[in-house]
């Protein structure tokens, strides 16, 4: 197990949509152990295999002193929304509003190949839904309201992580996912 570098915002790898898990091998367990551990080190409530700069449908959370994972997933939501604010270790320091489903219906599997399912509400299901949405290439601020989306923006570009990674050249211009967002953020 090992701690990686977290991967922010403006790696192509958030933005694009990962894979799905093939082989349920000793890599898996070994991805979920170093996403457990990067996670908790960081700290952050959940990690997302492409965080890490591994484009595969893996992510972890750590809710309510509860770990867990969840490979593959699919997700059913309650039409019954959330508010709060909502952060991302790979936008460090931002945190802005963030419309969510109040629960969520999990579906996948565990790292043994095992299928499983997660209820959630609250806390648990914004953790989902935020880590799913990696998956899929969606950052949290594409589910932004238009106003704070702009905010949000404003503060990345005059943030010293993203400007150190421009002259990084790991940095390339700012664009948000493309993707669906199911009318929230929009
Ligand atoms: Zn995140």
């Amino acid at each position: 197990m090992s701690i990686q570098p977290i991967r922010l915002f403006g790696d192509p790898v958030l933005v694009t949509p990962a894979a799905n898990v093939v082989d349920f091998d000793k890599e898996l367990r070994n991805l979920v152990a170093d996403l457990t551990e990067t996670m908790l080190e960081a700290p952050g409530a959940g990690l997302a295999a492409p965080q890490i700069g591994v484009s595969l449908r893996v992510f972890v959370w750590d809710v309510d002193d509860e770990l867990g994972h969840l490979i593959n997933p699919t997700l059913d939501l309650s039409d019954e929304l959330q508010d709060g604010e909502e952060g991302c270790l790979s936008f460090p320091d931002l945190r802005y509003p963030t419309p969510r489903a109040m629960r969520v219906v999990a579906k996948g599997f565990n790292m043994h190949g095992d299928p499983i399912r997660v209820e959630g509400s609250e806390l648990l299901a914004r953790a989902i839904q935020h880590e799913t949405d990696h998956l899929d290439g969606i950052v949290f601020i594409d589910r932004l309201s238009t106003a704070d989306r702009k905010l949000a923006m404003k503060e990345i570009r005059e943030s010293e992580w993203f400007g150190s990674a421009i002259a990084n050249g790991t940095s390339p211009v700012i664009k948000v996912s493309p993707h669906f967002t199911n009318g929230l953020g929009n």
